[in-house]
């Protein structure tokens, strides 16, 4: 007989973005941009240094001295891993667990609440208000409810695009025995971040990337910001040598290239500006204002129809047709000026050819307040 899957985790789809080949790829939120030659000619010498037949620096002594250094924070605040997906692993696997409930506030990251599953956390995921926004009362009334040990939030949120209110994570912030997960993955684009905050409060996680504004996804690595009252408690559940030498000094050295990181970032963000003007300008759609490198956008047609439309122009962009709370959205990455430029042409040609009246009966296309109530919703998943 073949192996069974854990009976738990037969129901569980995996990651959800298919890497389908296509010309123009703006559908996973990556830099269209590499670091600039000079990382990756500092990248070769050190990798001609570099003790191969020794393990690596098991504590990250360096990095977490450079990541520290870049953030202004002392080098025990931090914890350096194989992605942010390996730091929430790790929290997971330190502070959740069977009997300690993780909450998240859906539509956000798929794999806060994915990863909670396969580490045996139980989740609650919670419908945010209309706006995607959270507000101070849904915590509350979600804390009063659920009692979770974990809460998420994703400053800016993927795939809405906005930067979580102030109120809502200072309501969970002054619950002092509840883990607070704030996951910055494309706060580079955001200019405000709780990472100073992580380090004064005792139960408040920031997590940060190398994958996004950073472009380095390929090296595999992230943070975490906290305070050190815990942070070594994390040294329990990690395995042995868990980040490889060169991606920890990949790490250091991209901070040598911090004003090309700045410029790409600047160069997105005007890039994020027009785009959004475009598709705000077009009738047969509507889109959410972003503070990241993406952008949410709802057709008046089949948003299936339209995503396949566009992969046949060569563009391959996010479908969140059938995901609840965003059904019939797609989500596009902002890519290079010439990038961008195609899809929005391609945009434009296949809207003209789709008819309108395929949309798709069931809930009201004309506006952002559309999306469902914030009522907390207790399934377990
Ligand atoms: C892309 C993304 C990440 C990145 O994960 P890595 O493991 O660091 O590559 C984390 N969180 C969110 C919300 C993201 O969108």
């Amino acid at each position: 007989m073949p192996l069974q899957l854990r009976s738990d985790l037969t129901a569980l789809t995996g990651y959800h973005s298919p890497q389908v080949a296509a010309d123009v790829r703006l559908n996973t939120n990556e830099s269209p941009y590499p670091p600039p030659p000079g990382f990756f000619e500092a990248l070769q010498r050190a990798l001609h240094e570099m003790p191969l037949h020794r393990y690596p620096d098991r504590h990250t002594v360096r990095l977490r001295e450079a990541i520290a250094h870049h953030e202004g924070v002392p080098p025990a605040s931090v914890f350096p891993a194989n992605g942010s997906n390996e730091i929430i692993q790790t929290l997971l696997l330190a502070f959740g667990g069977p009997g300690r409930t993780a909450c998240v506030f859906t539509p956000s990251y798929t794999m806060h609440t994915h990863i909670a599953q396969t580490v045996l956390t139980p989740v609650v995921e919670v419908k945010r208000r209309a706006d995607f926004l959270v507000g101070g009362d849904l915590v509350a009334a979600t804390v009063a409810k659920l009692a979770p040990s974990i809460m998420f939030f994703c400053h800016p949120n993927n795939p809405t695009g906005l930067a979580e209110d102030e109120p809502a994570v200072r309501a969970a912030l002054d619950l002092d025995d509840m883990l607070v997960v704030v996951d910055e993955a494309y706060g580079e684009f955001l200019g405000t971040s709780w990472a100073q905050e992580a380090v004064r409060r005792e139960n408040l996680a920031v997590c940060r990337t190398f994958s996004k504004a950073w472009g380095i996804p390929a090296l595999r690595l992230g943070y975490l910001l906290g305070s050190p009252a815990w942070t070594g408690l994390l040294d329990q559940v990690h395995l042995p040598y868990h980040l490889n030498a060169f991606s920890q000094v990949a790490g250091m050295l991209s901070f040598d290239f911090v004003d090309e990181m700045r410029a790409r970032v600047a160069t997105l963000t005007s890039e994020r500006d027009r785009l959004y003007d475009a598709l705000a300008a077009r009738s047969d759609l509507t889109v959410w204002p972003s503070l990241s490198n993406f952008l949410l956008f709802r057709p008046v047609c089949d948003a299936e129809t339209l995503w396949r439309g566009l992969l046949e122009h060569g563009i391959l962009v996010r479908n969140f047709a059938s995901r609840p709370g965003i059904e019939n959205c797609l989500r596009v990455t902002v890519g290079t000026p010439a990038e961008n430029s195609r899809f929005l042409s391609a945009l434009a040609a296949v809207l003209s050819a789709v008819k309108p009246a395929t949309a798709k009966p069931g809930f009201d296309v004309s506006s952002p307040d559309s999306l469902g109530s914030s009522a907390v919703c207790d399934e377990q998943l």
